[in-house]
Parts: structure tokens; C-alpha cells; sequence
């Protein structure tokens, strides 16, 4: 017995046991799926498989194998898991293009991806133009739906023998492709493997996780160009959760109606969406039954205290989540811990609010020139993260300075961590405003002023200033009908921050520019207020 090996089976984890899994198990389980016209299809996680596996043959037998990447250019729906699963199985990665980037941007990321087909959706066909005339070269391009001069993709699905080998897979090939936002030049690659993936899903769906199981319909809100819809969909095939997936229809009126019809128990999106719904519901009270206990992932950028207090009134739990492209995404979830169950109110909403505690598997720490920053819940620090579902590197060796020498990530994430082990984000690294040689945390300002009954979104910046160097702005949405003053909110946040942190203006305006994720565009801020205290 001394010194022998272990006694296990060497199972690669391949996308295979997945979409095999969801066959033979769940094959029953429906996806459903919202379409252009806003009408319902429904199919099964028994077709989508069978499907997919009819995809990847097809692939196989055009000539894609191993290492090769197959782009797509899609909303979400049932189609596109089949790629999700389709183009993996075949040895490929799915590279998720990202329909809200400008037309040139998706060609330099495709055909810095070295994309060789590319599935797109009918309604994308005028988008998938551009991109094709700002340089994109594909070898192939399968449609979904009408599909004009292109080939169909019912048709392309049809046209390999049902003899065509699928290869044998390995756990470290890639399974998936997406490139960062870019916020700091170009995008970059980072490239999933079946193992990280599969890794991510399984601790995904656990309890003190995201808490996902074949008892839940969850409805992805978030894109499925969006850092693998946060890797949900492999997430809900693996336990076998119903899939409701809204295509393009992503308004609040829209969302709720599929949340009702579809008994949906848990959505997924950035708080914008939320932020709508919100929005919404208050507008028409008793409008759409929604299933009780409903549960809301949240993600991307900060979700404000006053959010998640709102959804508790409206018999909704908001979950908040951290992380990155380059983290799967999940990197951290807020649990209240059972310890501090019996807490105050006010302490276990604060709590909440924070980006949490890392996911089992994955190591984080906070660093700042001193060191490990003290867990005081005041120090600031780089957030830090090492784990398998997180990059290694960039596709292509870019930014290697991203990775520490002693082996973690650097985000680019600035936060502090309490004595519970809490991380709570206070600003991006480039986003930090200085003022007189002092830090003050736009983030925190943000969602003290989104606490505000007046105030429906707040973004704060810090802008060029003669004597402090810069000095924090902030740019305010107010809810309709809602009025307020630049010294009212001033008040409203005078008792929780040192005086240098108040803004020194408030500008009113009827909408915060953002990003393809739904995020505040900081640099067009600063860019446009830039003389604001010259
Ligand atoms: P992306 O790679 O586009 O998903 O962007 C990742 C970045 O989004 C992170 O580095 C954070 O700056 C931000 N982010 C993601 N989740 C949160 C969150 N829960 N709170 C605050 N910022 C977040």
C-alpha cells in the first residue's frame, strides 16, 4: 500500500459530461427563449444536446478541430447555447462577440481571436455588415433565422454524417474566448479551459455561492457576450435549472412579463437592470405577479445599499457578486454569515452591500505599498486573486505586468477588507480621485448618494483642480418627478464622509453614458467635465 498512487478514475472534466448529463438526465428540463418578435419558443435540454452534438459534427466535418476558434454574434437564446455546447465539443472555443462594441472594435477582437466562422443572428445581419466592412475576416458565416446571401445554420446543422467523430478532449484545451472591456487600451484575450469552466460552474451553484438547483428557472439578463452570461448556462444544464432566456427585449416592462409567465426564480444582470425594474414595479404596484422568494444575482459594478433595502421591500433578494473577465467571472459573493444572522439591520445590509468573500477554490488578498493590507475595513489596498478559473495570462502574452511575481492577479480593483473577511470595492485603480495627496473613493460616494430617495443613479469623478489637483464631481439621474439640490445632497452625505470627500459640484443630467457592460463610463466623464473647476 506504501507509496501507491491514488486509486481513482482520471475523468477529464470536458464539457462532455455536461451536455451528456443534461441529456440523459434533464432532457426533459425547457429553455425557453424570446425572440426577435417577441414571440416564445420552447425546446429542451434533451434537443439543445442532441443539437449541439449535430453542431459539432457539422463543424468537424467543415474542417474546424482543435485550437480553432468559432465566433458568435447573438443574443440569448437557445441557438446560442447550442453553441455554447456545440462548438467545444467539436475542439473548438466559442468566442462570444460582443454585439454593443463599435463595429471596428469587434473586428480587431475577432480577428485578433483568429476567428475562422462566425454564427450570427438574422436580426444582427446590418451589425454583422459593418463589422465585415471594418476588416473582420471570417472563412465562414452561418446564419440564424433568414438568412439573406448566408448559409443557414438549420441547414449547415444538417450536413455532416451522423458517423463524424467528435474528438477526444481534453480537460486544459480551450473552451471559450472573451475579450476584456478595454477600459485601458486595446481588449485583450483571455482563453476559459473545460476545466476551469466546469470547476466554475460546479462552485457557482452552491449554496453559499450563487445557490443554484434543478427546482430553479434563472433568466440571464446579463449577455451571453458577457463574460459566458457569468457562466450560467453551463451553471443551470449542470444541475439542470430551467433556462429563460430574453433575447433582445431586455426593457423592464419585457423582463417582468417573462419573470411572471415563466415562474422565473432567479435573474441574473448588472444593477442597471435592476435599477429599472425597480423603476417599474414602484410605477405599477401589483402589476405582475412574481414568484415570492425571488432571487436577483447581481454583478459587474456595485450594487447600492439602497437597492438591495428596496428589492427586501418588494419580496426580492438581491445577491451581490464581484469579479472580472478574467475570473470566470465569480470571484466573490456577499453571504451574511450565519454568525452575524442575528445582526442589526443596518449591519447585515452593509454587509450585503459589500463584494463579500471569495468562492471555495479561489485565494484573494489586498496589497498596498506597505504590504498586506490590515483587515481594519479602512486600509485600502490592489485586490489581488489566484484560483483555477482565474487567467493565468493574456492570450497573445499581453500586460504580463498584470500578474504578480509570486503568482496572483493584480485586478486593478481598489478595496479593504473588514474583520469578517468582507472585501468591499472602493474605486478602480485608474478611477481613484486624489485630492490633496488624499484618497477619497468615488464608489463609496456613489452609493451613499444612490441612497438618496431623490437620486436614481450617481456617478462620481474626480476632475482637474489648481490647488488640490483634482477634486471629486458628481453626476446625478434624478427619479422622475424627483427634486433636489446639489446642497441637499451635499447634507445627505456631510454625516458619513470627512468634508474634503463632498463633492464640490453636482451635475444634473438626464442619463450617465456607459459602457458595453452597463457600466459608468468614467473617461467619457472626466473628459467632458474636465474644465468643470478650471
Ligand atoms: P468585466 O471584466 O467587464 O466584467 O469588468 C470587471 C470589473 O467590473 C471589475 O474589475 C470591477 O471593477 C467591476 N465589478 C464587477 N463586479 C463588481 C461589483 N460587484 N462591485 C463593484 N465593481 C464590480
Amino acid at each position: 500500500m506504501a507509496n501507491e498512487t491514488a486509486t481513482m478514475m482520471d475523468v477529464p472534466l470536458t464539457i462532455d459530461l455536461v451536455v451528456d448529463r443534461a441529456e440523459r438526465w434533464m432532457r426533459g428540463t425547457e429553455v425557453v427563449s424570446r425572440r426577435p418578435d417577441k414571440s416564445i419558443t420552447r425546446t429542451t435540454y434533451g434537443a439543445v444536446a442532441a443539437r449541439a452534438r449535430k453542431l459539432a459534427r457539422a463543424l468537424v466535418h467543415a474542417g474546424i478541430g482543435r485550437g480553432d476558434r468559432v465566433a458568435t454574434l447573438m443574443w440569448n437564446h437557445s441557438e446560442h447555447l447550442e453553441c455554447y455546447f456545440g462548438i467545444p465539443l467539436a475542439g473548438a472555443a466559442t468566442h462570444t462577440l460582443n454585439l454593443r462594441l463599435h463595429p471596428d472594435e469587434i473586428a480587431y477582437i475577432a480577428n485578433d481571436a483568429g476567428d475562422r466562422y462566425v454564427i450570427v443572428d438574422d436580426c444582427l445581419l446590418p451589425l454583422f455588415d459593418k463589422v465585415v466592412a471594418a476588416g473582420a475576416k471570417f472563412e465562414r458565416v452561418i446564419v440564424v433565422g433568414a438568412p439573406g446571401t448566408h448559409e443557414p445554420y438549420e441547414r449547415f446543422l444538417e450536413s455532416a454524417p451522423a458517423s463524424t467523430a467528435l474528438p477526444k478532449l481534453a480537460e486544459t484545451d480551450a473552451l471559450a474566448v472573451c475579450y476584456t472591456s478595454g477600459t485601458t487600451g486595446k481588449p485583450k484575450g483571455v482563453v476559459y479551459s473545460h476545466r476551469s469552466t466546469i470547476l466554475h460552474s460546479i462552485v457557482e451553484v452552491i449554496p453559499d455561492s450563487l445557490g443554484l438547483s434543478r427546482a430553479d428557472t434563472l433568466l440571464p439578463v446579463v449577455p451571453m457576450f458577457h463574460v459566458n452570461a457569468w457562466g450560467l448556462p453551463y451553471a443551470c444544464a449542470l444541475v439542470g435549472a430551467k433556462l429563460v432566456f430574453p433575447g433582445p427585449h431586455l426593457d423592464a416592462a419585457n423582463l417582468l412579463e417573462l419573470f411572471q409567465n415563466e415562474k422565473v426564480t432567479v435573474g441574473a444582470g448588472v444593477p442597471t437592470i435592476w435599477l429599472g425594474i425597480r423603476e417599474a414595479l414602484d410605477a405599477n404596484p401589483g402589476k405582475w405577479q412574481l414568484q415570492p422568494g425571488l432571487r436577483m444575482i447581481v454583478g459587474g459594478s456595485a450594487a447600492p445599499e439602497q437597492m438591495i433595502r428596496d428589492f427586501d421591500r418588494l419580496g426580492m433578494t438581491l445577491i451581490h457578486a464581484w469579479g472580472m473577465t478574467e475570473t470566470s467571472p465569480v470571484g466573490t459573493v456577499s453571504r451574511v454569515p450565519p454568525h452575524l444572522a442575528g445582526a442589526d439591520e443596518d449591519t447585515r445590509y452593509r454587509l450585503r452591500a459589500k463584494q463579500g468573500t471569495p468562492t471555495p477554490l479561489v485565494d484573494l488578498c489586498i496589497r498596498n505599498d506597505a504590504g498586506d493590507v490590515p483587515a481594519d475595513d479602512k486600509t485600502t489596498g490592489e485586490l489581488m486573486v489566484r484560483g483555477p478559473w482565474i487567467a493565468a495570462r493574456y492570450a497573445g502574452g499581453h500586460s504580463p505586468e498584470r500578474w504578480t511575481a509570486d503568482g496572483w492577479f493584480r485586478t486593478g480593483d481598489v478595496a479593504r477588507i473588514d474583520e469578517h473577511g468582507f472585501i468591499q470595492l472602493t474605486d478602480r485603480v485608474a478611477d481613484q480621485i486624489k485630492s490633496g495627496g488624499e484618497w477619497i473613493s468615488s464608489q463609496e460616494l456613489e452609493n451613499s448618494l444612490m441612497g438618496h430617495p431623490a437620486v436614481k443613479e450617481a456617478a462620481v469623478v474626480g476632475v482637474p483642480h489648481a490647488k488640490w489637483s483634482e477634486r471629486p464631481l458628481a453626476v446625478v439621474v434624478l427619479k422622475p418627478g424627483a427634486t433636489v439640490t446639489a446642497d441637499e445632497l451635499r447634507d445627505h452625505l456631510a454625516p458619513k464622509f470627512a468634508k474634503f470627500w463632498l463633492p464640490d459640484a453636482v451635475v444634473f443630467v438626464e442619463a450617465i453614458p456607459r459602457t458595453s457592460a452597463g457600466k459608468f463610463k468614467k473617461t467619457e466623464l472626466r473628459d467632458t467635465y474636465r474644465d468643470h473647476y478650471s
